[in-house]
């Protein structure tokens, strides 16, 4: 039998066409217009009513205030726990939530800005619910610990698949520290080996692309696994690295450039370079704003490629030129 609507004037259930429409409500000043379909009496012509669609558009005015308040929607709040094979319950306590509340967030209840913000990061970013995973894990059942540990790895996997090369890197550049580096010091050698590797080798190291937060270009993962003492890269010398002749080259060169420097140094060069200012801007950060966009390959290449040209660096041994003109530039 054909779905069927009531008609308020025919006064029954009759047969409707849908037909596509829009729609505005204004609320707290405020207007939000949505898409949303219309059930058409086939006997008369007028709007009947259809339940489904009458839901339908309910879940779209949700989803209209949602996006103009910049609130995470909530096919993702309703995907989260599954992105992460974790039970809505579990997923509240490991947040330090209310047992309930991600089960209310879940029903449509709409989370404010801070959580909001939570959920949003947690979903885009696996790197920083393993991160919670770690520092609260102790909080869940042992076996939902495991299911959701497995699904982030998986996640984490296919979102950074090369993330393997990055902690490549990050082991040759501890092992020229001679394990004396901090977690900040360490992005900022990454991401300058990644650089003049794009530059000198004509390729990148590895493709994840890094993020400009507050303090410089940071890989995220590798930040939060480091910082929270898991998977710490082991050092190893050029004997074992996996990269080439001139790579290994660049990721040396690299830290005898930059390696005297402390993170805190490091973080203020990088906000002399245009990747990352770029970025910030893009996303109209303010400094010391949390800030997730990406520093594409791209405005890396832009940049450092005429750096390149203006100090003559053809091979590794001349970054330090560079480098002692950003030590001394003012801050
Ligand atoms: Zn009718």
């Amino acid at each position: 039998m054909a779905d069927r609507a009531f008609c308020p004037r025919c006064y029954e259930d009759v047969e409707f066409n849908t037909v596509k429409d829009t729609e505005t409500i204004e609320l707290d000043g405020a207007k939000y217009t949505y898409r949303i379909r219309k059930a058409i009496c086939a006997t008369c012509g007028a709007e009947a009513v259809h339940n489904p669609y009458r839901q339908e558009a309910g879940e779209a005015f949700d989803d209209a205030v949602r996006e103009a308040n910049g609130i995470v929607s909530l096919t993702i709040v309703r995907d989260l726990p599954k992105k992460y094979n974790i039970g809505k319950r579990p997923l509240s306590t490991l947040l330090g939530w209310g047992e309930l509340t991600y089960s209310r967030f879940m029903e449509g209840a709409i989370p404010n800005r801070e959580y909001s913000d939570i959920i949003k990061d947690l979903y885009d970013h696996p790197e920083s619910f393993k991160a919670l995973l770690l520092r609260n894990g102790e909080k869940i059942k042992p076996v939902a610990k495991r299911k959701a540990s497995e699904a982030v790895d998986h996640a984490l996997h296919n979102q950074y698949p090369d993330a393997v090369r990055i902690y490549e890197v990050a082991e040759r550049m501890i092992d020229l520290a001679e394990g004396d580096i901090t977690p900040m010091a360490l992005q900022k050698l990454v991401y300058y080996a990644q650089a003049f590797s794009a530059i000198l080798c004509d390729a990148p190291l590895f493709l994840q692309p890094p993020r400009a937060w507050a303090a410089g270009p940071v890989y995220g993962q590798l930040w939060h696994e480091y910082k929270h003492g898991v998977l710490i890269p082991d050092a190893v010398s050029r004997d074992d690295s996996p990269f080439s002749d001139d790579e290994n080259d660049v990721i040396e060169g690299v830290y005898e450039a930059f390696g005297r420097y402390s993170g805190p140094e490091l973080s203020r060069f990088t906000h002399s370079e245009e990747p990352w200012v770029e970025a910030r801007q893009r996303a109209g950060a303010q400094d010391g704003d949390w800030c997730e966009e990406q520093i594409s390959l791209e405005s890396i290449v832009a940049y450092f490629g005429p750096i390149a040209e203006k100090y003559k660096i053809r091979s590794s041994d001349r970054i330090k030129h560079y480098v002692n003109d950003l030590a001394n530039k003012p801050s």
